[in-house]
């Protein structure tokens, strides 16, 4: 996907209230999207750099290096090596300072919300309602998704409307959290996509529901039938060992099914399996975002059913 400034600040905005873009990473970006970023003040620039990190591993003691004016550039010296030095440009010394709350305003503005967003919590917004009445939250920092408090306080924002949160990559642990509480969490990377107007990015709307779901899922062990969403699919005597081994996990407490589990005793990948599994389900009718959020990848762990224990009637 093509670099845009907005998803560059977006992922930098993870460190919070300390996010900053430095200069050359800045420099590439210099035009009329980035005077457009500093008037509305999601990058505020700060003073120049004085003095530079020292070289790897270098012992000369010093906590940082001096930066000198060297010809048309500058210089960071090192006492000890020159062939360490480093020459920079003047664009090298500049830093920005990005601003949450605008930088907030702007993903709002890109997924069509109108007003300005609402601070819901620390590092947390609420950026609007969607056409069909969901809260969409953005939350730029992992940190504040983890805090005590933040479920109730999002639930209290929400007044009672479905929850959507756009959200930095976070841990499995948490993420379950939020899901728990009902809330759909939505990474914000995957869907600030580039576009060629305003300041070069875009939020489908649709993209900030989740994909609707069938209330019960049911398995018919005799025949290897499984029926969702109002269709059937009858699973090949090879691959519904699999599904019962996702199933056998959704509705214990883990939920998640590692690769050797879903492996089993079969010489193939779990990859391969789990593939094979949505396959079947696509040639029944699924769309290929239906069969992701059925048979679900959680990543680093495995994979799970997208359907809670409670919503599983299985037979036998
Ligand atoms: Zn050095």
């Amino acid at each position: 996907m093509t670099e845009t400034i907005l998803r560059l600040l977006t992922r930098l905005s993870e460190a919070g209230d300390d996010a900053i873009l430095p200069g050359e990473l800045a420099a590439p970006f210099f035009g009329p999207v980035f005077d457009r970023l500093l008037a509305k003040r999601v990058l505020v620039e700060q003073a120049p750099l004085a003095d530079w990190d020292v070289c790897d591993a270098c012992e000369c003691g010093l906590p940082c290096r001096s930066i000198r004016k060297a010809g048309d550039g500058y210089r960071a010296e090192c006492p000890l090596d020159r062939r360490q030095d480093i020459d920079l440009t003047e664009d090298d010394l500049r830093v920005f300072r990005i601003g949450g709350d605008a930088l907030a305003s702007v993903i709002g503005a890109a997924a069509g919300f109108r007003a300005a967003p609402k601070r819901a919590a620390a590092n947390f917004w609420r950026l609007g309602d969607t056409p069909t009445g969901r809260a969409v939250f953005l939350s730029l920092e992992p940190a504040a998704m983890t805090g005590d408090g933040i479920i109730v306080s999002l639930r209290q924002a929400a007044q009672g409307s479905d929850v959507t949160i756009l959200a930095p990559q976070l841990p499995e642990e948490i993420v379950r959290r939020h899901q728990d509480a009902g809330f759909h969490l939505v990474e914000t990377l995957a869907v600030l996509i580039p576009a060629s107007d305003g300041l070069g990015v875009a939020i489908d709307v649709a993209a900030l529901a989740p994909v609707p779901l069938a209330p019960v899922l049911r398995v018919r062990r005799a025949t290897a039938e499984v029926q969702w969403d109002g269709r059937s699919v009858i699973l090949s005597r090879q691959i519904f060992p699999v599904f019962e081994r996702l199933l056998e996990k959704a509705m214990s407490r883990d939920q998640v099914a590692s690769g050797a589990h879903v492996e089993g005793t079969t010489a193939r990948e779990a990859k391969d399996l789990i593939r094979e599994l949505r396959d079947a389900f696509k040639a029944a009718g699924f769309t290929d975002a239906e069969s992701k959020a059925l048979i679900a990848t959680v990543r680093n762990r495995g994979y799970r059913l997208g359907v809670q224990a409670a919503e599983i009637v299985a037979d036998g």
